[in-house]
């Protein structure tokens, strides 16, 4: 299995998830919530959760 390097923090991960609203890739312990889609689940991480904008964008987000 291929080993990732997280975009927020430099974490060496076999499973990262992106960010929607930066578009980094994720390492589990920079994603501070997800919410389920239809098919996938919308991440956000520990940077644009402390952006009040992204965050509420998060939050409104189906
Ligand atoms: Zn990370
Ligand atoms: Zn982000």
């Amino acid at each position: 299995m291929a080993i990732e390097t997280c975009g927020r923090c430099n974490n060496q991960t076999a499973k990262l998830v992106k960010c929607e609203y930066c578009a980094r890739m994720l390492c589990n312990s920079c994603v501070k919530s997800a919410k389920r889609k239809k098919i996938d689940h919308r991440y956000i991480c520990k940077s644009c959760w402390s952006n009040i904008g992204k965050r509420s964008m998060f939050k409104s987000a189906n």
